[in-house]
């Protein structure tokens, strides 16, 4: 549980930590909270010669309304989402599944940024991102970039993020008083979901159930084609590949899928 020997360089801009990722290309790894980086480099998953801190950056921290949107800089602790008044006015879902991530000492280091670049589809704040439909800023050499929240996943903990980019901000659409439900089953109490379901708005996306955080959209076209919750609800597997593990067998989970999927769409808030 010993890190390989690394470096540590604390940036002193978004700019500078740009220039820090192209002098050290792939020898470096930003480092915003540390909680999902530090333990794959104490288990020697990941093993960079250096860190680039990201986590401190004033610039990269904080949620301001811009538009029809609020905007996330991407060094924003999860706690702070989840305490945010503008956020839970205004895109409660959001407030709500960063108070499901972890523990309060996780939601006080890990970021959202972190979060979504580290893209584990079993996390909380990436599927809440897609059933959103919010987006991503994506900050390179060249300018920034948005990529809608349902792009930006490639597969298991990838992303499009391309070398030299970083995550700057997250978007959601401001929506006061909108229903919204979020289902999460965990095995004990600040675990990754087994299965999550969040719904907002006709939009039903899953955490889990495939190598990113998928829209459950034959639910969806049932639900704007007239079907009751339930009826919906029991189509939320399709289309959606779950893997197997020690927790879960795939038909275990497209069971969960469609339970909680009933449930995100009957208790909605
Ligand atoms: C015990 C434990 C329980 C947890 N439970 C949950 C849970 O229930 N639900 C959940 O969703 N998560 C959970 N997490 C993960 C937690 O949310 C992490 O904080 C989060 O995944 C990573 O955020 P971070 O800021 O700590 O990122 P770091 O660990 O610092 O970085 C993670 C990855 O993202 C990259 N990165 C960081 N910031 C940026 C950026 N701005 N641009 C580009 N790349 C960037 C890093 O280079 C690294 O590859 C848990 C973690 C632990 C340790």
């Amino acid at each position: 549980m010993i890190p390989a020997p690394f470096d540590y360089v604390a940036a002193e801009s978004a700019a500078h930590a740009l220039d820090l990722l192209e002098n050290f290309g792939d020898d470096a790894k930003l480092l915003a909270g540390g909680h999902s980086l530090l333990p794959m480099m104490k288990l020697r998953l990941a093993a960079p010669a250096v860190l680039i801190d990201i986590g401190r950056l004033a610039e990269l921290t904080g949620i301001r309304a811009d538009g029809d949107e609020l905007v996330i800089g991407a060094a924003t602790p999860h706690a702070a989402l989840a305490a945010s008044d503008l956020i839970r006015a205004e895109a409660p879902l959001l407030a709500h599944s960063a108070a499901q991530v972890g523990d309060p000492q996780i939601r006080h280091r890990g970021t959202i940024g972190g979060s979504l670049a580290h893209a584990d589809p079993a996390a909380d704040l990436p599927m809440a991102l897609v059933a959103l439909g919010g987006s991503v800023d994506v900050l390179g050499q060249g300018g920034t970039r948005n990529v809608p929240a349902e792009d930006f996943f490639a597969g298991y903990f990838e992303t499009v993020l391309e070398p030299g980019e970083l995550i700057a901000a997250a978007r959601v659409p401001r929506r006061p008083g909108a229903a919204w439900g979020y289902q999460k089953f965990v095995r004990r109490a600040n675990d990754w979901a087994i299965v999550g379901a969040a719904a907002m708005d006709g939009r039903i996306a899953l955490a889990n159930m495939g190598p990113v955080p998928l829209r459950a959209r034959a639910a969806e076209q049932a639900l704007a084609g007239g079907a009751n919750p339930a009826e919906a609800a029991e189509l939320a597997a399709d289309g959606t590949e779950p893997g197997e593990d020690v927790h879960a067998s795939r038909a275990y989970r497209e069971h969960l899928a469609r339970v909680l999927t009933r449930r995100a769409l009957e208790h909605r808030t």
